[in-house]
């Protein structure tokens, strides 16, 4: 069976189609800047990469424009949309509704459509496209929920601080993210282990970066919040910060809108790119290597970020026998890896400093014999878990 995974961003739409004999992927792209004059569609099938400029006023547009592409008789996959037998869903946000993937049905839509306030860059376009899909193609849809993963967390963890009312009235919560790629991680570190009863620190350290203390399988907390900004320092994204300095800024920087000021400012012109004026960590990496001070601060504050939030989860799981390192930067940056990881002996953590230096993007122990804790570097794929997920609920 082919499956459609499907990951709308607020101004992208990400898809793959995996054929589940193999898990092969026979094709992957991205439409890129929709709502924008230039939009395009970024598409690969085997080693070829094309570029396709395609006006996407919408999410409509490029949904419809990615099924054209799919049949498409010279760069498509399939010869009729019918060889789709399924639909998997990236949806951000199940609020407290999800803490499993879901078939979607009329009940799942309108439970999204009430979450929508909890992501309101995102959750419209991935309703929208299983909306669309749904009368379109009339194949069994399933919902991928970024949060689920984190639903297992007590209330200690999960609730701010707030008046009460906050949380009974408008859900105000911790709810995390990159729950995909966690559980993914997770599931592999427990085979990796042999046991399920373990305490794990999962790394996804990306363009967006998140925690997650796991015990025996269960998250029991994730550095993300009510929404990605919270936490670590990321590409683009604050991370922690005291929202006293909000009005100081807004009123300086000419900002009237705190909604405008937090998705904008806070959101996309802050963490390594405010640092150094680059989001990408190769690019700050090379900064600092020609001697760029922001850069080297910037690495620096990332690097603490992490490594302070690690000390937390080792304090909160009460011990740490496994940590994970994955997403773009934990899977390929050996350096990244060793700021993050040394002078960490006394919670048992003792880097294999030449495997480390030399592991890529692959499934790779990097702690030394003697370490009490187990390193390893784990390749993520969300797309293959949303697949997966997807396969369990029609095959
Ligand atoms: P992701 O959001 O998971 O795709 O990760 C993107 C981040 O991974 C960017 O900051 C990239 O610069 C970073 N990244 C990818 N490859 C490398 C590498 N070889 N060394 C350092 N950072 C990398």
């Amino acid at each position: 069976m082919k499956i459609l995974v499907v990951n709308a961003g607020s101004s992208s739409l990400k898809f793959q189609v995996i054929d589940m004999t193999d898990e092969s992927v026979l094709c992957k792209g991205v439409c890129e800047r929709i709502g924008d004059k230039e939009s395009f569609l970024n598409y690969t099938k085997g080693d070829k990469k094309f570029k396709i400029d395609y006006a996407m006023p919408t999410h409509k547009e490029a949904l419809m424009f990615l099924l054209e592409t799919l049949v498409n008789p010279e760069i498509g996959v399939l010869s009729s949309l019918d060889e789709i037998g399924a639909v998997g869903h990236r949806v951000l946000h199940g609020g407290e509704d999800f803490d499993k993937s879901v078939l979607v049905t009329d009940d799942v839509l309108a439970k999204c459509h009430k979450n929508e306030p909890l992501g309101p860059l995102h959750m419209p376009s991935n309703i929208l496209c299983m909306e669309i899909l749904k009368d379109l193609l009339g194949k069994p849809q399933v919902a991928v929920f970024d949060t689920s993963f984190h639903q297992t967390m007590p209330d200690y963890a999960y609730r701010y601080a707030l008046p009460d009312e906050d949380y009974k009235e408008m859900k105000i919560r911790k709810y995390g993210f990159h729950g995909t790629s966690h559980k993914f991680v997770s599931k592999i570190a427990s085979e990796l282990m042999g046991t399920e009863r373990f305490n794990l620190i999962t790394c996804h350290l990306g363009n967006g970066a998140s925690l997650a203390a796991i015990k025996d399988g269960k998250c029991i907390d994730t550095s993300m919040g009510f929404t990605p900004l919270e936490g670590l320092v990321m590409g683009t994204r604050t991370g922690d910060i005291d929202p006293s300095v909000i009005g100081i800024i807004m009123k300086k920087r000419g900002y009237s809108d705190v909604t405008e000021f937090v998705n904008t400012y806070l959101n996309k012109k802050s963490g390594l790119k405010g640092l150094t004026g680059d989001s990408d960590m190769r690019a700050v990496t090379e900064l600092k290597e020609n001697g760029n001070d922001n850069a080297r601060l910037a690495l620096d504050m990332f690097a603490y970020r992490v490594k302070k939030y690690i000390g937390a989860y080792a304090a909160a799981l009460n011990g740490v026998d496994c940590l994970v390192m994955t997403g773009g930067i934990g899977e390929n940056s050996g350096a990244a890896r060793e700021m993050i990881l040394e002078n960490m002996e006394y919670l048992g953590i003792i880097l294999d400093k030449n495997k480390n230096a030399t592991t890529r993007g692959k499934v790779e122990l990097i702690s030394t014999p003697e370490s009490k804790v187990k390193v390893y570097v784990i390749p993520t794929n969300e797309e293959l878990v949303i697949a997966r997920d997807t396969y369990s609920f029609v095959k």
